[in-house]
C-alpha cells in the first residue's frame, strides 16, 4: 500500500476553525499520514517558558504558563460541541500543562526543556483526532516518539524509523488514515529531543522516505513558491514545478515556505514533494521532484544575517595547501560556507553562523590578513542555467547595475548565481531582478 503524507504547518492548525477545516483536505479514501506541527504561537511560547525556568524565574514560568493555557481553553471550547468531547479535551489540557508543571519543581536542564517543547505537537495532533473522533471519522494517532529517532551523528535512524514506523502501523491493518506529530523525536539514548525549530517538514520528508510514499505534501498558506519574495516586491508568481537541486537552492536561500533539510530524504528516495495551500486547496501549488525543468530563471530568493570574511595573503600567490589551511579553520569551529569566491591572493567566503566569529578570526589572523562586513546578504537567481548560451549572467549584473556588489558567484553549479550585497540593498535588488529577470515592474 502506498500512503500520501500530508503535512500542515503551526498557521494551519493555528486556531479550532482551522483545525475544523483539515477535515475536509484530509479525509477521503487515500491512505495517509497526517503530520501536524504545534499550533503557531505554541513552539514559540514554550521556549519562552523555558527560558523562564532557566533563570529559575517561576512566577514568570507559571504566568507564562497559565496564559499558554488559557488560550488552549478556549480552543477546546470552540473545536468540540458535546459535553463528552469538552471533558475530553479539558483532561487533555490538564495532563500536557501538568506535565509543564512538573518541571518548574526540580533541577532544569536540556532534556526538561526538550520534553517541554515536545508538547505542541502532542496536543495539536490529539486535538485533531478527538475532533475527528467526535465528528464519528476514523483514525489512528501514531506517537512519533515511538518510531522517530536520531543516531549518534544526530541524524534520522532511517532503518530503525523504517522498521519501528511499520510496525506501528501493522497494528491498524484495517485503517488508512494516520496522524503523527512533526519535529519531535528521541535521540541516540532513547531521550525526548526535537529536528529543531521548522522541523516538521523534515518529520514529514523522512516518513515519507521511510515508507516509500506516493507523495510529500507540506501544506501550508501561500500557493506554492514564488519566483520572488511576495513581501518584498509587488508582483509575484508560483512556480509549478522545480528540481529538487532548485528547490534545495531557494529554501536554503530564503524561501521561506520549506524548510531547507526537507529536500534531502525525498530526493535521496525519489519521492516527489508538492506544496500546497490551505486557504486555496485548488491551486496547483509546486511540485519538487527529480524532473528535467525548462530552462531558465525559475525564482530569486535571498538570504539575509551572512557574515563576509576576506582572507588576504601574498602566500598564497602560486602556493598550494593555503585553502586547505583556511577551510580546516571553519572545519574545526563546525562553521558551515556558503559562498567562496577567489583570486590570486585572496578569497572571500560568507557564513550565516556567526556564532564562533572570533575564534575563527583569531586563528586566521595567524596565517593571514583578514577583513569581515557583517549585515550582508546573499542574492540568489536560482534556475535551469544554460551552460552554452550567453547573455544570462550579462542580464543579471545589468539589472544590478546600480547597486554595489561585495561577491559573485557563477558556475559553481547550473542552477544557481548568487551575488552578495549589503543587506540595507536588499529590496533594491530583489525589485531589480524582478524588473530585470522578469519584466515585473
Ligand atoms: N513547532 C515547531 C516549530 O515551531 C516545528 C514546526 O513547526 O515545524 O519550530
Ligand atoms: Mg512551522
Amino acid at each position: 500500500m502506498k500512503y500520501l503524507i500530508q503535512k500542515f504547518g503551526g498557521t494551519s492548525v493555528g486556531t479550532a476553525q482551522r483545525i475544523k477545516d483539515l477535515v475536509h483536505l484530509t479525509v477521503n479514501r487515500d491512505p495517509k499520514i497526517v503530520v501536524l506541527s504545534a499550533m503557531s504561537g505554541t513552539t514559540n511560547a514554550l521556549v519562552g517558558i523555558c527560558e523562564q525556568l532557566y533563570k529559575r524565574d517561576m512566577a514568570a514560568a507559571a504566568t507564562q504558563i497559565a496564559a499558554l493555557r488559557e488560550g488552549y481553553d478556549k480552543v477546546i471550547s470552540e473545536l468540540f460541541t458535546t459535553p463528552e468531547f469538552l471533558t475530553k479535551g479539558k483532561q487533555l489540557l490538564d495532563n500536557h500543562f501538568n506535565h509543564i508543571q512538573s518541571f518548574t519543581l526540580d533541577m532544569f536542564t536540556v532534556n526538561e526543556e526538550k520534553a517541554i517543547l515536545a508538547q505542541g505537537e502532542l496536543l495539536s495532533t490529539a486535538l485533531f483526532h478527538f475532533y475527528l473522533e467526535e465528528c464519528g471519522i476514523a483514525s489512528v494517532l501514531l506517537p512519533a516518539l515511538n518510531f522517530m529517532r536520531l543516531d549518534e551523528r544526530e541524524e534520522p535512524d532511517m532503518n530503525y524509523i523504517r522498521k519501528h514506523l511499520n510496525k506501528e502501523l501493522e497494528l491498524h491493518t484495517n485503517s488508512i488514515f494516520f496522524i503523527t506529530q512533526g519535529y519531535i523525536c528521541r535521540n541516540t539514548y532513547g531521550e525526548i529531543d526535537n529536528l529543531k525549530r521548522g522541523g516538521s517538514d523534515y518529520t514529514a520528508s523522512i516518513l515519507g522516505a521511510a515508507i516509500d510514499a506516493s507523495e510529500i505534501q507540506i501544506w501550508t498558506d501561500i500557493d506554492g513558491m514564488h519566483n520572488n519574495d511576495p513581501r518584498v516586491v509587488s508582483k509575484t508568481h508560483p512556480i509549478h514545478e522545480l528540481s529538487f537541486d532548485e528547490a534545495a537552492e531557494l529554501a536554503y536561500f530564503g524561501a521561506k515556505i520549506l524548510h531547507p533539510t526537507c529536500i534531502l530524504p525525498a530526493k535521496k528516495a525519489n519521492i516527489p514533494v508538492r506544496l500546497k495551500n490551505t486557504m486555496d486547496p485548488k491551486a496547483a501549488g509546486t511540485l519538487i521532484a527529480n524532473i528535467l525543468t525548462s530552462e531558465g530563471v525559475k525564482a530569486i530568493a535571498a538570504k539575509d544575517g551572512i557574515t563576509a570574511i576576506t582572507v588576504k595573503s601574498d602566500r598564497m600567490l602560486l602556493a598550494h595547501g593555503f585553502l586547505r589551511a583556511v577551510f580546516e579553520i571553519f572545519e574545526r569551529h563546525k562553521t558551515s560556507i556558503d559562498m567562496i569566491t577567489t583570486s590570486e591572493v585572496a578569497v572571500s567566503l560568507t557564513i550565516d553562523n556567526a556564532q564562533h566569529l572570533k575564534h575563527i578570526l583569531e586563528e586566521i589572523n595567524e596565517i593571514a590578513h583578514v577583513e569581515v562586513d557583517e549585515n550582508q546578504t546573499i542574492i540568489c537567481v536560482v534556475g535551469q542555467l544554460p551552460k552554452n548560451k550567453s547573455g544570462l549572467g550579462f542580464k543579471v549584473l545589468e539589472a544590478l547595475k546600480d547597486i554595489p556588489l561585495r561577491m559573485v558567484s557563477y558556475g559553481g553549479s547550473s542552477n544557481n548565481i548568487s551575488v552578495l550585497v549589503g543587506s540595507e540593498y536588499k529590496t533594491t535588488a530583489l525589485k531589480a531582478l524582478n524588473r530585470g529577470l522578469f519584466n515585473y515592474n
